[in-house]
């Protein structure tokens, strides 16, 4: 007789996707698109954040009512949900996503794979966050070039503690998408991938939207452009950002 090994079970694949989606526009959705496509993800999960500590000044929209239009943005994606993690803690704390990692770990278990997709100003600013250098060893982090942001300014700028050892260059192609691949490195020697899209360039953010929306400019048929029909039908509901 001999012991039956068991099957490993193949890992999920979710990542998480912090922001204030002030509003949720389609640079988000078409990120969240390349990563799901190019890594394989199994979902990805929006999630709107209650007090980001790096803007002070907090979001224009209440947090309802960004986790409502993020809702509408992803409604057609059935690999995409929101997920309230990052919501405003009770204490009044910021959200650091260094520990709103570890609760998803907690709440997902081993069997999951955690991947954190931003954009490259976030990326830029990670010095910046709390814990940063633990973070890429939290979840794998995934970069997707924003207009105007550097990509060879990416490596140079990691947090203190963090080397890039290697990288994939020219990128690859991963189910379609370019990508390239780093190791980063701590002080401890412990290795962690990331993953960076080099090719994506949404001209969009959501600083845009608010001024269009609070200068009057933004006809219908402009606003669609920039966010899902179901978000500009919110924003014209709700008067948002006017
Ligand atoms: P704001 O203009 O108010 O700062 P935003 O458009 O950057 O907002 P956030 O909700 O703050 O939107 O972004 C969440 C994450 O999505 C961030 O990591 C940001 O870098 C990334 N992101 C947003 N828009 C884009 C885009 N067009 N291309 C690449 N990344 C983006």
């Amino acid at each position: 007789m001999h012991n039956a090994v068991p099957t490993p079970r193949p890992a999920r694949r979710i990542a998480f996707f912090g922001g204030s989606f002030d509003p949720p526009h389609r640079g988000h959705l078409a990120i969240a698109h390349a990563a799901q496509r190019a890594l394989a993800l199994d979902r990805v999960l929006f999630a709107p954040v209650g007090t980001q500590p790096l803007k002070p000044e907090g979001s224009s929209a209440s947090f309802a009512q960004r986790v409502a239009m993020t809702q509408l943005a992803i409604a057609d994606d059935q690999d995409f949900a929101v997920s309230l993690v990052d919501a405003p803690s009770a204490s009044g704390r910021p959200n650091y996503t260094i520990d709103t990692l570890a609760q998803l770990h907690a709440e997902l278990g081993p069997e999951t794979e955690l991947f954190c997709l931003m954009g490259m100003d976030s990326f830029l600013n990670l010095p910046l966050w709390h814990r940063a250098a633990a973070l890429p060893f939290a979840a794998t982090l995934v970069v997707a070039a924003r207009p105007g942001e550097s990509l060879d300014a990416a490596m140079s700028h990691l947090p203190d503690g963090l080397t890039a050892e290697t990288s994939t260059l020219p990128a690859s192609t991963l189910h379609g998408i370019a990508v390239l691949q780093y190791t980063l490195r701590n002080t401890h020697g412990q290795r962690a991938p990331l993953y960076l899209l080099p090719s994506l360039y949404v001209e969009i953010s959501a600083t845009e939207i608010r001024s269009l929306l609070l200068g009057g400019g933004a006809s219908e048929k402009r606003l669609k452009t920039l966010v899902p029909p179901a978000v500009a039908d919110y924003l014209k509901e709700h008067g948002l950002y006017q």
